[in-house]
């Protein structure tokens, strides 16, 4: 097949949160931009019918493959919104769609303390000045906002008020979560205006009421509408390396190449764009597996020996079960967060209530999401039988016993408190959509995500930190909306 040629300013690969802020500022400054998706838009139209969901499972649920670890129904093969890969030690989610993980997330935005900074990205970036002024500048762009007090009081968030009384009477501190949703269409979901999606706990195949504000309808809307940013959907990179006749690392600029592809994964076409700045913004998979076969193939040879390192999962899964019903829609996504301290007030660990549409009715079932700081042990590398990028993960380190014992103090805690309530389940970073690192800021690349010894070669997005000890979209944010400003000053000044 002909590799078709063209050349761009500036090219983005991914339009998750890194990318998605990038290219904003990017139409902002008047640079024109191309960013390459692998996956499909998902405009939410009015008919509720956009997404699949947990209880209609399709093809849309997955990433080119017949399963999903969310389903146990058997899928067409379709370019769905979210990609499983079987890990070593660690099993991967990831986003796929214009708007990356956005689309399917749970919206919960959260500010890490600065204890848990200093854990992990304190040593490259100071705490003080991400809190005034790249947390609210994140905060601000996506919008996000805690649950209303006449949404929280409805029948449909009756889990979440049920919980927060267990953590009271544990002696748990609870607050709101700033979430990235649209509660005035809850409130439509509510009333029968809109169908029945958050309410209902249908958020993880995406949002058909359309009260999730996935970042194709903020950010991404926003900088296309400047007529500066050009989204290719459907494009997979599938490799990259210096320009013609320039060699790596000498300034020359990139070549990018990537296949369009139809929703079913064929190849309709290939493509070759170079460009003199290549912004990566890919995911933790995606990044990580376009870097390490860049170096393993030869066309980036210099790459830092550091590359596919500090991988961290700080996820944990929860379920407990034997308390009083409290509907077991369990009206989502995640409304409260609790903050255990009490052991390690450094470290706490942090619960989010979130819902479970199927949990068997009259057994009183709370399950959570949260995370508890552990160290970022994992490691991809590239594995040339597969010719892809392969997580492992140390599941049985004992420098994870801590962090378990952690979270087991906290459960029991709620037990204790909570007579007929019990465990049934807790799970710590085994599998996750929270996995961050691969391209250690400050390491692989500079402060603000320039890569070492690589001219005009960026990285923006999750990929750059080593575990944030809560959920990291709100961080991967803060930290791409601080790059993305010293890119834009590269590109102007070129520098
Ligand atoms: C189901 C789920 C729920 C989550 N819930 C929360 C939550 O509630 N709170 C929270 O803080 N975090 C949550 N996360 C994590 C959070 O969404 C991610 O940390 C965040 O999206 C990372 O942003 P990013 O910019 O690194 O990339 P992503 O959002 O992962 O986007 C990367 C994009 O790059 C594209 N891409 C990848 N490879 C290629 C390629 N070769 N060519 C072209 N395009 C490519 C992908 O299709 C994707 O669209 C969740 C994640 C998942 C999967």
């Amino acid at each position: 097949m002909v590799r078709e040629q063209h050349r761009a300013d500036v090219v983005i690969v991914g339009s998750g949160y890194g990318g998605a802020v990038t290219a904003l500022r990017l139409a902002e400054a008047g640079v024109d931009t191309v960013l390459l998706e692998r996956g499909r838009r998902w405009p939410v139209d009015g008919s509720g019918t956009t997404f699949a969901t947990q209880t209609a499972p399709d093809g849309r649920a997955a990433w080119l493959s017949r399963s999903s670890p969310l389903t146990d129904a058997e899928l067409d093969v379709y370019c769905g919104v979210l990609e499983f890969v079987p890990g070593d030690g660690m099993n991967l989610l990831a986003g796929a769609g214009v708007g990356g993980a956005s689309l399917a997330s749970n919206g919960t935005m959260c500010l890490p303390s600065e204890e848990l900074f200093a854990h992990t990205l304190g040593a490259v970036l100071d705490y003080r000045e991400m809190v005034e002024r790249w947390y609210p500048q994140a905060r601000e762009l996506i919008g996000c906002a805690p649950i209303p007090d006449d949404v929280y009081e409805s029948s449909f968030y009756r889990s979440a008020r049920s919980f927060a009384d267990q953590l009271e009477r544990a002696g748990i501190p609870w607050s709101k979560v700033d979430l990235a949703v649209d509660w005035d269409a809850v409130r439509e979901e509510m009333t029968g205006a809109r169908v029945r999606s958050h309410v209902d706990g249908l958020n993880v195949f995406g949002v058909n009421s359309g009260a999730q504000l996935s970042l194709d309808r903020t950010l991404l809307a926003r900088a296309e509408a400047s007529g500066r940013l050009d989204v290719r959907p459907l494009s997979t990179v599938t490799e990259i390396g210096p320009a013609d006749g320039t060699a790596p690392g000498d300034g020359g600029g990139y070549r990018v190449d990537y296949d369009r592809i139809d929703e079913r994964g064929e190849i309709v076409s290939r493509h070759r764009i170079v460009t003199p700045r290549l912004v990566l913004a890919a995911g933790t998979l995606g990044t990580n597996r376009i870097l390490l076969r860049a170096r393993a193939t030869g066309a980036l040879p210099g790459l830092p020996a550091a590359l596919g390192s500090r991988v961290g999962n700080s996820e944990v899964i929860t379920a407990r079960t034997g308390m009083a019903e409290n509907n077991p829609r369990q009206g989502g996504p995640c409304a409260i967060i609790a903050q255990d301290g009490k052991d390690d007030p450094a470290r706490p660990v942090s619960l989010l209530n979130f819902p479970w549409p199927d949990a068997p009715a009259g057994e009183g079932w709370i399950t959570t999401i949260g995370s508890v700081p552990a160290p970022a042990l994992g490691v991809f590398r590239y594995d040339p039988d597969r010719d892809d990028a392969v997580l492992s993960w140390p599941v049985d380190d004992p420098a994870f016993a801590g962090a378990r014992a952690s979270i087991t103090r906290t459960l029991d805690r709620l037990d204790e408190a909570n007579p007929g309530s019990r465990t049934a389940f807790s799970r710590i970073g085994t599998t996750g959509g929270n996995v961050v690192g691969g391209v250690p800021l400050g390491t692989v690349t500079d402060d603000v995500g320039r890569v070492a010894g690589h001219p005009g070669l960026y990285v923006i997005d999750g990929s750059l930190l080593p575990g944030t000890g809560v959920p990291p979209a709100l961080t991967v944010t803060a930290v791409a909306a601080r790059s993305a400003r010293h890119l834009v000053g590269d590109v102007t000044t070129g520098a």
